[in-house]
């Protein structure tokens, strides 16, 4: 759909929510409430996402068992504890675009990177360097310049930036490129973050593992701006691995667990060093306990403890949302409620705003930057005085993130009208 299709008032945005089929989701979810009793307008979905009404229900399921059956609960609970993180796979391979063999829900996003670098960061003499795109999350940049030292060598020259153009915020793939063609002999391994939490931009990666691979470099991404953002294909992409937190867009609660993706072609590389502990070890001969370590193929071969119930309920409350509404479907609302957004802002009448992320779908998710200067932390206190919920990043920058599952083009519409009547 074209901007010309959307009208500036607010019939355009009952329409919209009319027509929408997935707006019954809305009431799947808890809202905040502001002074005057009404929901507030949360557009931080991608920071911490609203709880399913259903995720009380499943952690009191997990509570209740454990009253009742304790010890026994790891086999006879409702849902048996020893194989639960088994409950997500298959929702979770749907969700990125991935084999149940390529997925795991384990630990943190900053655990599941060192693990994954730990195994996929095999640097040599020649080797060694790493590629993060500028702009880098700064748990990333730690992980990554953390390795360079483990394997001997000085991040300022092991770690290499992808960077922007004079001027420029936004990321272009052919520099990208020439920094392949350039420096790929050296290269070991990418790792970008998509989307990149500050502007928003989306890469290709399909695109970037195919350049990446040309020149035997390791591709991996960390996705916790794009599970349940973006709609994904991380196996045909040819991704090598991929990590992910789920208190984002996937609603499983403050400090969720993580996700792991490991492409299926190194299912079967034992001989790839990684860290080991016994929940990574071959399921059948697990309790056998026996001395030496013997990895589960694929993903779950990198898990290291026995998982944490309570928080894999929250979790599985979230992906039964998912499964039900598809990535398909919400990425096709997600792309009209974005460009709603846009347009609204487009003819605001607001100056002194840049839109930092790209225009074109396909180079973002649902989220947009937008850069008010040194007016941004004023303009946040506003709307919050006002109902509204964004986040500030330095410099000058508040995120707002339309998610698909519980955001309507109403709250949109109501948040540009508060920008209007406020800003200037
Ligand atoms: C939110 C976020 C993280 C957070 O990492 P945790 O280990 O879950 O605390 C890491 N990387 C990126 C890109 C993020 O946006």
């Amino acid at each position: 759909m074209k901007e010309i299709y959307f009208e500036l008032g607010p019939d355009c945005a009952s329409g919209l929510d009319q027509s929408d089929s997935l707006k019954n989701f809305h009431a799947e979810f808890l809202f905040p409430k502001q002074k005057n009793g009404k929901n507030v307008l949360y557009f931080v979905g991608n920071s911490l996402g609203l709880q399913p009404k259903k995720a009380r229900a499943y952690v009191e399921e997990v509570l209740v068992d454990w009253e009742n059956l304790a010890v026994h609960g790891h086999t006879l609970a409702k849902h048996p504890w020893y194989p639960y993180h088994e409950f997500l796979t298959d929702s979770t391979a749907r969700l990125v675009g991935a084999k149940p063999i390529e997925v795991v829900v384990m630990n943190t996003l900053t655990v599941n990177l060192h693990l994954m670098l730990t195994s996929f960061y095999r640097p040599t003499k020649k080797k060694f360097k790493i590629v993060i795109e500028s702009g880098a999350f700064p748990s990333d940049q730690y992980a990554v310049a953390s390795h360079a030292k483990l394997h001997g060598f000085d991040p300022k020259t092991a770690i290499l930036e992808w960077r922007p153009r004079t001027d420029q915020r936004i990321l272009n793939l052919e520099d990208l490129e020439e920094l392949i063609q350039s420096e790929g002999d050296s290269i070991a391994l990418i790792l970008l973050g998509n989307v990149n939490y500050l502007t928003g931009q989306a890469f290709p990666l399909k695109e970037i593992a195919t350049l990446a691979h040309t020149k035997d470099i390791v591709f991996g991404v960390d996705l916790a701006h794009g599970a349940g953002n973006l709609e994904l294909h991380l196996h045909d992409d040819g991704v090598d691995f991929a990590v992910w937190c789920s208190y984002k867009y996937l609603n499983a609660g403050p400090g969720a667990l993580g996700g792991c993706f490991v492409h299926e072609k190194h299912a079967h590389d034992f001989a790839r060093p990684r860290l080991e502990g016994w929940w990574g070890h071959d399921k059948k001969h697990r309790f056998l306990m026996e001395p030496v370590f013997r990895p589960m193929a694929g993903a779950e071969g990198w898990q290291l403890s026995n998982p944490p119930i309570l928080p894999m309920a929250t979790l599985r409350a979230s992906m039964e949302l998912f499964d039900a509404a598809g990535m398909h479907e919400l990425r096709k609302k997600s792309v009209l409620l974005t460009r709603y957004f846009e347009f609204l802002l487009k003819n605001s009448g607001i100056q002194k705003m840049e839109i930092v992320t790209p225009s074109k779908a396909e180079d973002r998710g649902c989220s947009l930057s937008l850069d008010f200067g040194n007016a941004a932390k004023s303009i946040m206190v506003m709307l919050s005085d006002e109902g509204v919920l964004c986040d500030y990043r330095e410099p000058g920058v508040l995120r707002f993130a339309p998610v698909p599952l519980y955001n309507r083009f109403q709250d949109v519409f109501e948040l540009c009208e508060i920008l209007k009547k406020h800003v200037e």
